[in-house]
C-alpha cells in the first residue's frame, strides 16, 4: 500500500493542480491531497471552502484510476503530516524555474528532518503549465475570463466569492 501526500494552499483548486492530481494517481494507491490551513497567506477561501472544491474536483478522479483519494486539512510541519498519514511520498507540482529554487531548499530541509520520505516533482500537461492559483484570483477580480483555468464549479465559486 503506497501513500503520496500532495500538499498546497489549493485557494482555489485549478486545472494544474488537477492534472497533477490525474498523474499522481497512476504513482500511488492512496493520495491524500493536504490542504494547508495557511492563515497567514491570507487566503480567498476558507479552509472548508477549498476542502470542499479540492474534494467535488478530485475525488472521482481516484475512482476512475483506482486510487483512493482522501482530502486532509492540516496546519502542521509538511514532514509531520507526511507521517500522520502514513506517506512515503510528497508530490509537488513543478512549473517555471522560480518554483525550483524553492523546492530544492524545501527537498534539502525536509531530507534532514525525516530522509525515508521521497518528494516527487511532476510536471502539469503543457497548457496547464502557467496557472497559478494567485493569478487566477486577480484575473477572476478584474473581470476576466478564468474559464480556461479553473472547472466550472470554481469559476462559480470566484464569481460568488467577489460578486461579480
Ligand atoms: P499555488 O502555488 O498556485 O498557490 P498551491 O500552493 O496550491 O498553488 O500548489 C500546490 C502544489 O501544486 C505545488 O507543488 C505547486 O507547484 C503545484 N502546482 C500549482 N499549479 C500548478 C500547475 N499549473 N502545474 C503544475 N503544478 C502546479
Amino acid at each position: 500500500m503506497r501513500t503520496g501526500l500532495y500538499p498546497g494552499t489549493f485557494d482555489p483548486v485549478t486545472n494544474g493542480h488537477v492534472d497533477i492530481v490525474s498523474r499522481a494517481c497512476t504513482l500511488v494507491d492512496r493520495l491524500v491531497i493536504g490542504v494547508a490551513i495557511n492563515r497567514d497567506k491570507g487566503p480567498l477561501f476558507d479552509l472548508e471552502e477549498r476542502v470542499e472544491m479540492v474534494r467535488r474536483e478530485v475525488v472521482p478522479l481516484g475512482e476512475d484510476r483506482g486510487c483512493e483519494i482522501i482530502v486532509h486539512p492540516f496546519g502542521n510541519l509538511l514532514i509531520d503530516c507526511a507521517r500522520d498519514v502514513n506517506a512515503t511520498m510528497i508530490i509537488r507540482g513543478l512549473r517555471a524555474v522560480a518554483d525550483f529554487e524553492y523546492e530544492y531548499q524545501m527537498v534539502g530541509m525536509n531530507r534532514v528532518l525525516d530522509d525515508n520520505i521521497e518528494t516527487v516533482f511532476m510536471m502539469a500537461e503543457a497548457e496547464y503549465q502557467a496557472i497559478a492559483s494567485k493569478l487566477v484570483k486577480e484575473i477572476a477580480r478584474l473581470g476576466g475570463d478564468v474559464s480556461k483555468f479553473v472547472p466550472a464549479s470554481v469559476e462559480k465559486a470566484l464569481k460568488a466569492k467577489l460578486a461579480l
